[in-house]
């Protein structure tokens, strides 16, 4: 029997407002522990929470993006259980009224657009970090990250393989940063995925039982987690067994899932609307003020992309994919109005190069302009293609403009006729056999003639050049 996937996911992105979901204190990473903590984020009795505005406002951007139904009005409930990282005894997160509904992500995967439903948007209160000693049966808990503002984004059981997971997850991670509401690492954390999977016979209509899986902190994890446990159920199915509900943890080194906990030993949350809190309304102008205010999304920049510059979807797609990395392309080609050549050298050579110097595009020791001027060079015939190259690599590690690399250095390219005749008619002196060879019909040869010149001249003559005049000169 045919089995066929069904995944949903649920999403954490932490939100980049300067202060804490309900108190003022700082949300940076990396300060000394306990440092960024006030009454309110300590749990502290007596004291009462004050929701910041700006989280409002980055998970309106978020919904509105997504096409979801913002609800004019909804509430904080609190979600109640013991652990070290959580000083209340419960985070503050909204439950039955969530802030937004039933939207939308409309994902490229493998060339066709499928559209995953989201089934809501809520924001949360993030928990501290136990810091466990390695040495001593020691735990330390640092409260900075208590009360930092997260949304989480629930997808609807749209998603049918780990690849469209994996898109999905990148197609909203794009969306965050974008939007400027999120880092979107979730290497570092402040972009989290569980993901829900199941598996059913091909064609039929209803779900059937799903695990939960955790400790998925990269792309690749979510894909391979999700893979293995695909695999795992169809097995449990084909040995007519029943695959259990339950939460399972990704084992990164081991390649393989494991059982955390089943449904009975699941908590209860015992949810409450939290008294401390108002319900939260939002009018129709506050909405429209947010909706104006968000920039041009991936997908329409994307469809811009392959309208305005004449590029293919693929490509249009990779450099629409980070807001600053179309910007870049768009400050190249404002500079040499040739878009496909600009593409070409964006998504191999430069985002080869980012990626071997560990960088990003914002990084860059290659600005968009000299990126412009080195094709112009190629383009003018100042360079050879293969010159360009390595004006490349010396750009990316001095950062200097082309021009003076190609000056210093004196790469500019031979299209003098004469000076290449004169190394042509030196190679062909120097290897008599070869050319023997070749007038006796071994036309393949040419191409060792033209390595000789090009030897000769250091890569710098014109190769269309050399191949005309070595024809001229070995067939004359
Ligand atoms: P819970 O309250 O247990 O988290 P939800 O109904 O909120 O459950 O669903 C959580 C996630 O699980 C959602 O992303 C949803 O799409 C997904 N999901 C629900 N049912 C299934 C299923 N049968 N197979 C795979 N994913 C599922
Ligand atoms: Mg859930
Ligand atoms: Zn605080």
């Amino acid at each position: 029997m045919e089995f066929e996937p069904v995944i949903g996911l649920e999403v954490h992105a932490q939100l980049k407002t300067k202060t804490k979901i309900f108190c003022a204190c700082s949300t940076a990473f990396g300060a000394p522990p306990n440092t960024h903590t006030c009454p309110v984020c300590l749990g502290m009795p007596g004291v009462l929470p004050v929701l910041n505005k700006k989280v409002v406002e980055y998970t309106l951007r978020m919904a509105l993006a997504t096409h979801c139904k913002i609800e004019r009005e909804s509430r904080f409930a609190r979600k109640n259980y013991f652990y070290p990282d959580l000083p209340k005894g419960y985070q503050i997160s909204q439950y039955e009224l969530p802030i937004a509904r039933t939207g939308f992500v409309d994902t490229e995967i493998n060339g066709c657009t499928c559209r995953i439903g989201i089934n809501r948007i809520h924001m949360e209160e993030d928990a501290g970090k136990l810091d466990h000693d390695p040495d001593r049966p020691v735990s330390r808990v640092d409260f900075n990250r208590t009360g930092v503002p997260l949304i989480e984004i629930v997808s609807e059981p749209d998603i049918r393989s780990p690849e469209a997971a994996g898109a999905y997850l990148r197609h909203l991670r794009s969306l965050a940063r974008y939007l400027g509401i999120c880092d979107g690492n979730l290497e570092e954390g402040s972009f989290r995925c569980d993901a829900n999977v199941s598996i059913r016979p091909q064609g039929s209509e209803t779900f059937g039982t799903r695990t939960e899986l955790k400790n998925l902190n990269s792309f690749k994890h979510v894909e391979k987690a999700l893979l293995y446990e695909i695999n795992r159920q169809k097995e449990i199915m084909r040995e007519g067994g029943q695959v259990v509900q339950e939460t399972r943890l990704w084992d990164p080194a081991k390649n393989r899932t494991t059982s955390m906990r089943s449904k009975e030993e699941a908590h209860d949350y015992r949810y409450f609307p939290d008294p401390d809190l108002l319900p939260l309304l939002i009018d129709d102008a506050w909405i429209e003020a947010v909706r104006q205010s968000l920039p041009e999304l991936p997908d329409a920049k994307r469809q811009r992309f392959i309208q305005q510059y004449g590029l293919p979807p693929y490509d249009a797609g990779i450099l629409t994919s980070d807001r600053q990395l179309a910007a870049y392309f768009e400050d190249c080609a404002r500079a040499f109005p040739q878009p496909k050549q600009i593409s070409n050298w964006i998504m191999g050579a430069l985002l080869g190069q980012l990626n071997v110097q560990g960088k990003t595009i914002e990084t860059s020791t290659i600005s968009a302009l000299h990126l412009a001027q080195l094709l112009e060079l190629v383009d003018r015939g100042v360079i050879s293609g293969k010159i360009a190259k390595t004006v490349f690599e010396e750009m990316a590690q001095s950062g200097q403009p082309p021009r003076k690399i190609v000056e210093e250095k004196g790469m500019v390219q031979i299209t003098d006729d004469r000076a290449i005749e004169e190394v042509v008619t030196k190679v062909i002196e120097s290897c008599p056999q070869e050319v023997a060879a070749y007038q006796k019909g071994k036309a393949k040869l040419l191409g060792f003639f033209v390595g000789q010149v090009m030897q000769a001249t250091r890569g710098k003559a014109n190769p269309q050049l050399v191949n005309e005049i070595l024809k001229k000169k070995l067939n004359g």
